[in-house]
């Protein structure tokens, strides 16, 4: 058995995800508390330049070939199977994303090792992996002690600095070809998010409106308070529901999930399927007319009141009116 520990990469158009440097940085915790190297794998095409992004690992493995350009489960999985396989590491990180979650499945199926999901901490204690997981959408955690010499965990964006695991440098490239026989499943295309909306994953400043806002009529006074914060408007999903904003500005499960500094959640319950898109704010502020609102939870600043009075206020003060 390999003391190390493998972080699988998870790339889109050339770039790597955020949260694959959070999990270097998970990583190296681990390895180090193995005793064994942080090797980062990687399966695409057009990859040559991507090793010098992964400096937080000692080591660098590819797996290039046609049929690996754009993901695809099956493909992908059987490249990156063949490389964990044969350097059977100690733990094996997959990010918990929409690409991840059945990648980590079909790893571990795979391999014949377990699994744990939706880790937002993983530790070993004297010798034994425990892992904690969030659950019901963030409501309860788990804590697993996984038994074996091996495991995949999939692990939440959010639960480490990504900065810190964002070190240039120049690790070891190991070439490693691809499987023969491409996956059935075939990539047609990339549906790119509706041209020309703002990308909220990005935004430093969101202003977020739900259910609590009651008309789209309304939807101007959000507007407001976000511009003169120097901020973006977001929304819970009724409101994309309904069709008074596009889906690129949905937070939650079935949306966006937002990291900016300043979230502030207006006429937002704080469903779990909307916290878990969101709860990694640097600073969130919640404006809710129910004391018992369960967005007041998670907000480190909250206003129990009546969202028609004090946007209006809250704008005006901003505006310096
Ligand atoms: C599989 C699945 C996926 C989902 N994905 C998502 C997702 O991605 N994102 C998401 O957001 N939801 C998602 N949901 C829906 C989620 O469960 C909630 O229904 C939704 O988040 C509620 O939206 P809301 O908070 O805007 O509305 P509500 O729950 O209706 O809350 C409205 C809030 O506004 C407050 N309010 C009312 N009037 C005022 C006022 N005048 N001033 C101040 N406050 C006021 C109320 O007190 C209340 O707390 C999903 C559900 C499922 C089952």
């Amino acid at each position: 058995m390999s003391r190390d520990v493998a972080v699988v990469v998870e790339h889109l158009g050339g770039a790597i995800a955020d949260v694959t440097f959070e999990m270097l940085v998970r990583g190296r915790a681990l390895a180090t508390a193995a005793g064994g190297r942080l090797v980062a794998v990687a399966a695409g095409q057009g990859l040559a330049g991507m090793a010098k992004e992964l400096g937080a690992a000692d080591a660098v493995v590819l797996c290039q070939g046609p049929g690996l350009e754009h993901y695809t489960p099956e493909a992908h999985q059987q490249a990156l199977a063949a490389i964990v396989k044969a350097r059977a590491p100690r733990v094996t990180l997959v990010a918990n994303t929409s690409v991840g979650m059945d990648l980590a499945a079909g790893l571990a199926a795979a391999l014949g090792w377990p699994l744990v999901a939706y880790c937002k901490d993983a530790r070993l204690e004297g010798g034994t992996l425990v892992a904690t997981s969030q659950i019901y959408g963030g409501k309860l955690l788990a804590e697993a002690e996984v038994a074996g010499e091996h495991a995949v965990l999939s692990i939440l964006a959010g639960s480490a600095p990504a900065d810190a695991g964002r070190v240039p440098g120049s690790p070891a490239v190991e070439e490693v070809a691809a499987p023969a026989a491409p996956g059935r499943v075939r990539f047609k295309r990339l549906i790119q998010p509706e041209a020309g909306d703002v990308d909220i994953t990005r935004e430093g400043v969101l202003v977020s409106v739900g259910r609590g806002i009651q008309s789209q009529d309304n939807l101007p006074l959000v507007e407001a308070l976000a511009a003169a914060l120097g901020g973006t408007v977001s929304a819970s999903r009724p409101i994309v529901d309904q069709g008074w904003l596009p889906k690129t500005r949905q937070v939650g499960k079935s949306g966006m999930t937002v990291k900016p500094k300043l979230y502030l959640a207006v006429g937002i319950s704080g469903a779990p399927e909307h916290l878990e898109g969101m709860r990694g704010a640097g600073l969130i502020v919640a404006i809710n007319s129910d004391p018992g609102a369960p967005i007041f939870d998670v907000a480190q600043y909250g206003i129990v009141g009546d969202l028609f009075d004090i946007l209006p206020a809250l704008t005006d003060k901003l505006k310096g009116a």
